[in-house]
């Protein structure tokens, strides 16, 4: 099996290294690392041990995963990979698709992982917004799968560097004109990284009990993240706190959700928490099918209770 691994972001493909390695452990085969036009992250890799390319495009665009996806899949042509590693964030799926139909390829993306079953390797991925399947790319030769973020360990600094190699793909002029980079605002946060999550739900009434859900969250370390509605309809919090299907994908080892009721869209994003704790009015509310503990009552009395139990 000739792996190879993308992602724009080095922490995502560290992991993907880690993943890859796991993979050639038992389908034997070599692991390659891509950079595009990145000589940083060509070190960070190579210093994981790992043998990595540094594409050079004579037309970079930054902006363009059209482009993008035409030089990652010259150099899986050039390296003859069977199998491309990508992360299932937003950039990641969306090249893992385009890559996948230039390479005439089987395609998965949010596997979270994997078994090998007959010498193959086969993957587990949500499904339908919530549920989870497992499924191999049997018909086609080339594999592109993305794997969600945080579902393997980063892989360490290792004893000795992995080579580095120059590698030029052509790309046709870009489409895509960058005109301005615009910084993340005050609330840019990732609550992927988080140990601790404070989860905000609809059943927080007022801005006055948000606050004590954040003094809450500050005594634990934890960072707040919430529901959908709660940032798109309330506007209480910017896209980036959203937990879920069309938000992130957490496994912090603690989320403390306060007033969610548990849809799946929003599950599919926490349920890989080490311990779920959820305060809920309803012991019948759907959440108390996911979470570990449940504290059935009302968040306007309890919350002044738990600010005081958890500054003690
Ligand atoms: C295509 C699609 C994608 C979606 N993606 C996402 C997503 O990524 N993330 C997401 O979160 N949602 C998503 N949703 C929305 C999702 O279906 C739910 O509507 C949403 O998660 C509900 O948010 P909530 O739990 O905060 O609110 P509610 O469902 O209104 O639940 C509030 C809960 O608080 C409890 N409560 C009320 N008052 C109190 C009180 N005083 N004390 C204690 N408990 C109280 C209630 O019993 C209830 O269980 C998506 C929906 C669709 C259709």
């Amino acid at each position: 099996m000739n792996i190879i691994l993308y992602s724009e972001r080095p922490d995502l493909a560290s992991e993907l290294v880690t993943a890859g390695r796991a993979i050639m452990d038992i389908c034997g085969g070599a692991l390659q690392a891509l950079t595009i036009d990145d000589d940083e992250q060509a070190d960070f890799l190579a210093a994981r041990g790992v043998s990595v390319h540094r594409v050079r495009s004579d037309q970079p665009s930054p902006a363009d995963v059209a482009q993008l996806a035409s030089a990652v899949h010259q150099t899986a042509v050039a390296l003859e990979a069977d199998m491309i590693l990508l992360a299932s964030n937003r950039r990641g799926r969306e090249l893992a698709g385009r890559l996948a139909q230039k390479l005439g390829g089987g395609c998965l993306t949010d596997v979270g992982r994997f078994e090998v079953l007959d010498g193959r390797p086969a993957f587990s991925r949500n499904a339908l917004g919530g549920a989870v399947e497992d499924v191999r790319c049997m018909e086609t030769g080339k594999q592109v799968i993305a794997l969600t973020p945080h579902s393997f360990a980063a892989a360490g600094v290792a004893t000795g560097p992995g080579p580095v190699s120059d590698l030029p793909v052509r790309l046709s002029p870009s489409l895509v004109r960058l005109k301005e980079t615009i910084r993340k605002g005050a609330d840019a946060v990732d609550i992927e990284k988080a140990d601790i999550l404070v989860v905000v739900g609809q059943g927080i009434e007022n801005k006055e009990d948000l606050t004590k859900a954040a003094q809450i969250a500050r005594s634990l370390g934890a960072e707040v993240a919430c529901t959908k509605p709660v940032a798109t309809d309330r506007k209480w919090f910017s896209e980036e706190r959203i937990i879920g299907l069309s938000g992130k994908r957490c496994k912090p080892r603690l989320a403390l959700l306060l007033g969610v009721s548990g849809q799946v869209q929003f599950t599919v994003g926490i349920r890989d928490a080490g311990a779920i704790v959820a305060v809920n009015l309803d012991e019948k509310a759907n959440i108390a099918y996911v979470a570990d503990y449940l504290l059935v009552g009302d968040l306007k009395t309890l919350l002044p209770e738990l600010v005081k139990r958890f500054s003690a």
